[in-house]
């Protein structure tokens, strides 16, 4: 057995001081985990359950320093600065208590949206595929490791677009904990070494063009600089 054609190689991101590089297999994207940004978008924030929506493992990859294109079919494409965790470790039914324990590391990343498709899905109660699983859209940052400072559950996240504050929040002001993430995802998947989440974004999204140099940070973290074309 032999492939028809050449598998594309897996899609990776960098570990600070590291030889080794990380291997996406899935990415996971909560929405509105942040109160300010659900009521921007005209929706409360609902502590019954996290929701979820995916993109592409290779739609996924690391941009610090790149340049990323415009994508086509949208006049409302926009920023949203996340925090990003990516794990080393799986499983099913994990307790909130042990879920950190499964992250290898933190990157600074960007969600893009294609807002004005997601604004007409929404519309017509359709999915967001579209509007958030795109090539280019999971935009991220080297991975630093816990052990190196970084951690998921307080500190600054800010976004400017050519030198202009846009967003700017705080990691502690995440309505659901990326340890209650990590665990209640793993009550409707089984997760595995490989898997990345992108936590949700605070207020100020708004769009960008081409030309727009976006710079990404979290405090402890990174930062993520980005030159769109
Ligand atoms: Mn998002």
């Amino acid at each position: 057995m032999s492939y028809l054609f050449a598998p594309p190689p897996p899609p990776t991101l960098p570990i600070l001081d590291s030889d080794q590089v990380f291997p996406i297999r899935r990415a996971f994207c909560v929405g509105r985990n942040y109160a300010a940004h659900a009521a921007e978008m005209g929706n409360e924030v609902d502590r019954e359950a996290p929701f979820y929506f995916l993109k592409s493992a290779h739609h996924v990859l690391f941009a610090d320093g790149g340049e990323v294109p415009v994508p086509p079919r949208t006049e409302n494409y926009q920023h949203e600065i996340e925090l990003v965790a990516a794990l080393d470790r799986g499983g099913t039914g994990i307790a909130v208590a042990d879920a950190l324990d499964h992250v290898l590391g933190y990157a600074v990343g960007l969600d893009m949206t294609r807002r004005d498709l997601q604004q007409d899905s929404k519309d017509k109660r359709r999915s967001w595929d579209t509007s958030k699983d795109f090539e280019y859209s999971g935009l991220c940052s080297v991975l630093c490791p816990p052990g190196k400072g970084a951690r998921p559950d307080q500190g600054a996240i800010t976004l400017h677009v050519n030198g202009a504050l846009r967003q700017s929040g705080d990691l502690a002001d995440q309505v659901w904990s990326l340890a209650e993430i990590i665990a209640d995802l793993s009550t409707l998947y089984q997760l595995e070494a490989g898997d990345v989440i992108f936590t949700g974004t605070p207020s100020g999204v708004g769009p960008v063009v081409a030309g727009d140099a976006l710079l990404g940070a979290i405090e402890g973290i990174g930062t993520l600089n980005v030159q769109l074309r």
